[in-house]
């Protein structure tokens, strides 16, 4: 039985490898965080798995912005929130 080959990504927040359809991509644009939803944009990115506890805490302690060394505005978690789980 030939076995599919799925990429993953580590989670900034929880460190696990996760495929990558399940994670929520984020990059660099124009000097800010924004939301990646096709996983394909250019630039330096960060991946966040589908679980609210990892979304939750990545808000809490501004991971992704020091991860990314840029901020992440409101509007991104706002967005994020509208998304639901992956
Ligand atoms: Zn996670």
């Amino acid at each position: 039985m030939a076995v599919k080959y799925v990429p993953t990504r580590q989670c900034v927040i929880c460190r696990r490898q996760v495929p990558k359809p399940e994670l929520i991509r984020f990059v660099v644009m124009d000097d800010k965080v924004i939301i990646d939803p096709t996983g394909r944009m250019n630039g330096r990115g960060a991946y966040l798995c589908s679980s609210v506890a990892c979304r939750e805490k990545a808000k809490k302690t501004n991971a992704l912005s020091r991860h990314l060394k840029h901020p992440v505005e409101d509007q991104v978690w706002t967005t994020l929130e509208t998304m639901g789980d992956a």
